[in-house]
């Protein structure tokens, strides 16, 4: 089966209902019953180690991203979370300086748990190959980088992680598994913060791993999952699937507004550059047009001429783009990431980043143009 039809059907082979609703019922009961003879049906006992609502839409995320195993965490971050603390004490990863909280995960939480961590420009393959050392056990990629929007090379980063006895993870949260197939590129496990793109409409909270094999590693994710108990409710987990089966049709045209914006915003004279690999000029375009397919995916940023005063009049002067956080979702929004971030994280002052939602693209150009006008 094809991306769109297995967005659609996946997730539908636990049958707890004779007469099988086609749309998966919200099953709120946190306990299943025991049959005479002390089994469960299903595996099903309490909602923290499963639920039908959780299991159907986990069997779904490893369906999509064409894995053996996923397990949905109650935020992207807690899954983040769950795969670092699967890691023992004294081993060394390599991360990309990209979502601030990854950072901020790695450096407040895991570092006095003796999870010791470079964090860098994971574009620079030269730079990262002299980050590896004898500990290193992870490498963790984020690509396109929120707000950067910088391109690492997935396949290479798992070559150099395989040599030296590490796993890749892909935080695949901004390029979707749409348009990037990351165990395709070598990739052992793929995060997503299902809160944006997967879920698409700004109203659930998730994250997963999903993992190539069912293998160790993903034991420990597992029990981290079920022991830690950082884990969605029923209602989310169906506010998730619900979002899968139409994940292709919304990043095809978020992603078709971000490369139309981007093309009229790199051209416009009040803007300094913008910031998307679909642009040929992006350091990353060559590298993107090899492992993302069919398009580029919705998230972009831009600086505008000048500081800070600058870029803050253009995100006050939105009429019709909404000044929010995150991303993924239907609504165009757009952020001053630097406002946000520690005054030391490096994004620029002069940046906003900007999540493309599905309206149409003659009526976001034209907020961007009299906003823009205003500076
Ligand atoms: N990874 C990326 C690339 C993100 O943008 C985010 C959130 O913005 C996360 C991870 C964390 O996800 P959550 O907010 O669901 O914890």
């Amino acid at each position: 089966m094809r991306f769109e039809t297995i967005a659609v059907h996946a997730g539908r082979e636990l049958e707890i209902n004779e007469n099988e609703p086609i749309t998966p019922p919200i099953i709120l009961s946190t306990v299943f019953e025991r049959a005479q003879d002390a089994s469960y049906k299903h595996n099903l006992s309490y909602t923290r180690d499963t639920n039908p609502n959780r299991h159907w839409v986990e069997s779904a995320l490893a369906a999509l991203e064409g894995g053996a195993k996923a397990a949905a965490f109650a935020s992207g971050s807690a899954a983040t979370h769950a795969v670092l603390q699967a890691l023992e004490p004294g081993d060394h990863v390599i991360a990309t300086s990209g979502y601030y909280g990854t950072t901020k995960l790695l450096k407040q939480i895991m570092k006095p748990w003796g999870i010791d961590a470079t964090v860098m420009d994971t574009s620079d393959l030269a730079q990262l190959e002299k980050a590896i050392t004898k500990k290193t056990r992870l490498m963790w990629i984020e690509t396109p980088s929120n707000p950067m929007i910088k391109i690492t090379d997935i396949a290479a980063v798992a070559k150099l992680a395989h040599a030296a006895g590490a796993k890749l993870v892909v935080d695949n949260t901004t390029a979707t598994s749409v348009f990037q197939r990351c165990f395709d590129l070598g990739a052992d496990l793929v995060m997503h913060s299902t809160t944006k793109y997967l879920s698409g409409h700004s109203d659930v909270l998730g994250g997963a791993i999903i993992s190539k094999e069912d293998d160790a590693f993903f034991g420990r994710i597992h029990v981290l999952q079920e022991t830690g108990g950082a884990v969605p409710s029923p209602f989310d987990c169906y506010l998730l699937h619900r979002g899968i089966k139409t994940l292709a049709l919304r990043v095809r045209q978020q992603a078709a507004n971000a490369l139309a914006l981007t093309t009229y915003l790199s051209q416009h004279p009040k803007v300094e550059r913008a910031l998307y690999p679909g642009l040929p000029s992006h350091s990353g375009h060559d590298i993107a047009a090899r492992q993302m397919k069919g398009g580029f995916g919705g998230l972009f940023s831009f600086q505008v001429k000048g500081g800070a005063a600058e870029a803050l009049k253009v995100a006050a002067g939105m009429r019709l783009i909404r000044r929010a956080t995150s991303l993924g979702g239907v609504d165009t929004t757009l952020e001053h990431r630097a406002s946000v971030e520690p005054p030391n994280y490096g994004t620029p002052e002069n940046l906003l980043r900007v999540s493309t939602g599905i309206e149409h693209i003659d009526d976001l150009r034209e907020d961007f143009e009299q906003a823009l006008q205003g500076i």
